[in-house]
């Protein structure tokens, strides 16, 4: 493999901006308009948000939850995706690749054939994607420096 300088600026080459979802809301529009697209059927989510609780490794990419409560005495699932907020400070590409993998979980909660075939359903760059965010977590790993910069109004952080 190359030199870490090298694989950051592939890695800058290959993906030159972050992408511009700012806020929670952004977020859950971005989802919601995935899953309308590929995953009509699936259950509805209620929450999509950054979470900067989630430390992300590079085999726990992202966390999704079932929450139950009793809703008007029915026992209602309430399906939340929490993105960790490092991904607020990436590509497109791997904030739409995570996004897509959490919400395959709808469907599949394994990661099995299927689930990834509902990932490469929804983006068919998925498993690129996906490689190219754990080489990006590699190189966080080694030298603590980010390659994208979040531009414009900017939250909490
Ligand atoms: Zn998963």
């Amino acid at each position: 493999m190359a030199q870490d300088g090298g694989l950051a600026a592939l890695l800058q080459r290959k993906y030159p901006q972050a992408h511009v979802v700012r806020t929670d809301k952004a977020l859950y529009h971005y989802a919601s308009a995935l899953k309308s697209r590929y995953l009509r059927n699936a259950e509805v989510v209620n929450k999509v948000v950054f979470d900067s609780k989630i430390h992300v490794v590079r085999h726990a990419l992202g966390l999704h939850t079932t929450v139950s409560r009793v809703q008007g005495g029915r026992l209602a699932a309430k399906h939340e995706i929490r993105i960790a907020a490092m991904f607020k400070q990436v590509p497109d590409e791997f904030l739409r690749m995570i996004v897509v993998h959490e919400l395959a979980h709808l469907r599949e909660r394994e990661h099995n054939k299927a689930f990834y075939q509902l990932c490469e359903y929804m983006e068919p760059a998925y498993h690129q994607y996906e490689l190219d965010l754990r080489l990006y977590l590699t190189h966080l790993e080694k030298s603590g420096m980010r390659l994208w910069q979040t531009t414009g109004p900017l939250g909490m952080e």
